[in-house]
């Protein structure tokens, strides 16, 4: 299992010391593709791993979600899922339009072919055929990604937890960062379980990101966590909800999608929140149930489980990967989004590459990826560039 995670052509330096701050897939997953070239440890607050974001996802794989880059990085991030073992199932994604919605659903189709040739435009008739709660005089038709697939999400985590602990590593939970300072030409870490010295630390700590940097001495990014809201509620009764896709209406104003014999429904809301241990709002909840029941036949009536988590975006809505110009040994993985895990594998063996000092993978290249378009510099002032 740890060859999923390894980068390509790694630099066998078990001399460098590295601190990962964060125990979700970011750094759970860099920790595991340093593997034996470093010595790793990763350094988590909460009392177990995968408690914030990671463990409160959607757990799907889209190749037309997010943008270019983000696209490019889970095209490159597939291979290592199937090898792995981590899609769970065939699930597809279909967005559909209402009456009237035809031009915004032709663009679509046409944008989304050209980057995974499988896409294919669904009339009404075909999309109430594969999705019947959706009936065929209530929509204009969709778009269906047939190859999009279910993560487990569970698995991830805890193979890479395995595969960086096989290599040597050390993870210690219950250990929040509290101040990060220059030492002895490396850097010293200090927290509420002791304190460690080491050559480079990784922030992976998610929506604290910004507040891990402040702990260094570090002005912000600008990374912004923003709330996402799911609950889940039943299929109705004698449909077979098993073949059903992801389903979102053209706007992303809500989703659903099954998991393990019932559903999760979603506002897709976005707002804006501190980093914290993010809670459902009542209202949230309420808005994706009226909205789900005005768009289609389901008829939700208890929602269960409701539960958010923080999607936190950089400025531009790329993941940071790269050291950061002011503070020599100080490496930024943050701003996943809501893309975190089907970026993951591809984001960490290009992370492991520029922390071992070797090229960046070459199917990374050949997708146009530059280490210049996930760089922290490009948020940051020329001025602010001097350490
Ligand atoms: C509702 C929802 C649906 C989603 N659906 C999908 C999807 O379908 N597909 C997909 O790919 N992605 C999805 N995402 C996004 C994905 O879950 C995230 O991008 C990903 O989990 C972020 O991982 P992370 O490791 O950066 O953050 P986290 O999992 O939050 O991990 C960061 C960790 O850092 C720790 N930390 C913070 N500060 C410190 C400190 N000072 N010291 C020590 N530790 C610290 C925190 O305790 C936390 O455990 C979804 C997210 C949500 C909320």
């Amino acid at each position: 299992m740890a060859g999923v995670f390894e980068q390509s052509g790694s630099a066998r330096n078990g001399g460098l010391k590295v601190i990962v701050v964060g125990g979700g897939i970011a750094g759970l997953s860099i920790a595991a593709a340093l593997g034996e070239t470093a010595s790793v440890t990763l350094l988590e607050r909460e009392g177990h791993l995968g408690y914030h974001t990671s463990g409160r996802s959607a757990a799907l794989f889209s190749e037309t979600y997010g943008n270019e880059l983000v696209r490019a990085l889970s095209v490159a991030s597939r291979p290592a899922f199937v090898e792995g073992g981590f899609f769970e199932h065939k699930r597809g994604a279909l967005h559909f339009g209402a009456p009237g919605d035809d031009t915004g659903i032709d663009a679509l189709a046409s944008a989304q072919q050209q980057l995974v040739p499988s896409v294919r435009r669904l009339t009404a008739e075909q999309v109430e055929e594969l999705v019947p709660v959706i009936a065929r005089v209530t929509t204009c038709g969709g778009v269906f990604e047939p190859d999009a697939m279910d993560i487990d999400t569970g698995k991830m985590l805890q193979a890479a937890a395995a595969a960086t602990k096989a290599a040597g590593g050390r993870i210690v939970t219950g250990a929040e960062v509290l101040e990060i300072s220059r030492h002895a030409g490396g850097l010293r870490v200090e927290t509420n379980a002791g304190t460690f010295e080491t050559d480079i630390v990784v922030n992976a700590s998610g929506a604290w990101a910004d507040v891990v940097a402040a702990r260094a001495g570090l002005s912000p990014l600008g990374l912004s966590p923003k709330r996402r809201t799911a609950f889940l509620f039943d299929a109705p009764a004698g449909m077979d909800i098993r073949s059903w896709p992801l389903v979102v209406d053209l706007r992303e104003s809500f989703y659903f999608k099954p998991d393990a014999g019932r559903l999760i429904g979603s506002l897709a809301d976005e707002t804006d929140s501190p980093p914290c241990d993010a809670y459902p709002e009542d209202l949230d909840v309420a808005i994706a149930v009226d909205r789900i029941e005005q768009s289609t036949a389901l008829r939700i009536g208890r929602p269960s489980t409701p539960w958010a988590g923080l999607r936190t975006f950089s400025p531009d809505r790329s993941p940071v990967a790269g050291f950061d110009p002011r503070l020599p040994g100080f490496f930024w993985l943050a701003g996943q989004g809501g893309y975190g895990f089907q970026v993951s594998l591809a984001l960490s063996r290009f992370s492991a590459a520029l922390l071992s000092g070797v090229s960046i993978p070459q199917d990374m290249v050949d997708l146009g990826v530059t280490a210049g378009m996930l760089s922290p510099d490009r948020f940051l002032a020329p001025s602010k560039y001097q350490p």
